[in-house]
């Protein structure tokens, strides 16, 4: 009679939807986990409950937090007038760690890149146009990554905006082409917002 696996092969099908985790390494972490100690392996199993129970998207600006809305958009010291767009939450972490920068974020949880199947839908867009269009707002700034996909969803925004009277600037381009938001250093971020330019 047949060994029942069933168990294994469930966590090996969860673990291949995980994005670029291929069988072969599906099979790999499951045997890994398989083998670690019960403490270990439910450390992780812990660790994604938490992440669903605990942490969501911030109403106002997608940003990660464990409230309703994230600290940024609770510090009522914080320019509203302002609001700073980008790609992930590490970025808005990356430029508040520059301490340079006192208005808003908007969070678009991702870029327009056709190649992996991301269009505007799977963007906050919409939400940046209400929240832009409901008043307030004198500039949105535009911190997209500076590569091709981050300059193609800078101009997809733009012509969003298009017809709104706010100012919609493009983070100036101190930070070397093709690198990233995430792993620039202070004062490259700070010189970048500094010296952005209204995007014509
Ligand atoms: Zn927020």
């Amino acid at each position: 009679m047949a060994e029942n696996l069933e168990s294994l092969e469930r966590l090996v099908g969860e673990l291949k939807r995980l994005p670029g985790i291929g069988s072969r390494t599906a099979e790999r972490l499951a045997y890994h986990l398989l083998r670690a100690s019960e403490a270990d392996a439910l450390a992780l199993a812990e660790a994604i409950r938490d992440i669903k129970r605990n942490m969501r998207y911030c109403r106002e600006c997608f940003n990660l937090t464990e409230e309703e809305l994230c600290a940024v958009c609770r510090d009522t010291r914080r320019d509203r007038s302002v609001i700073c767009v980008v790609e992930q939450p590490k970025d808005a972490w990356a430029l508040e760690r520059t301490g340079n920068y006192s208005g808003l974020y908007h969070v678009l949880l991702g870029r327009l890149a056709p190649l992996d199947d991301m269009g505007p839908a799977d963007l906050t867009v919409d939400d940046l146009v209400r929240r832009v269009m409901s008043g307030g707002v004198k500039e949105v700034v535009i911190a997209t990554n500076p590569n091709l996909e981050g300059d193609g969803t800078a101009a997809f925004i733009k012509e969003k905006l298009a017809g709104s009277p706010v100012k919609i600037s493009r983070i100036a381009r101190g930070i070397p082409a093709g690198s990233s938001i995430e792993y620039a250093n202070n004062n490259i971020l700070q010189d970048a917002l500094a010296e952005r330019r209204e995007m014509q």
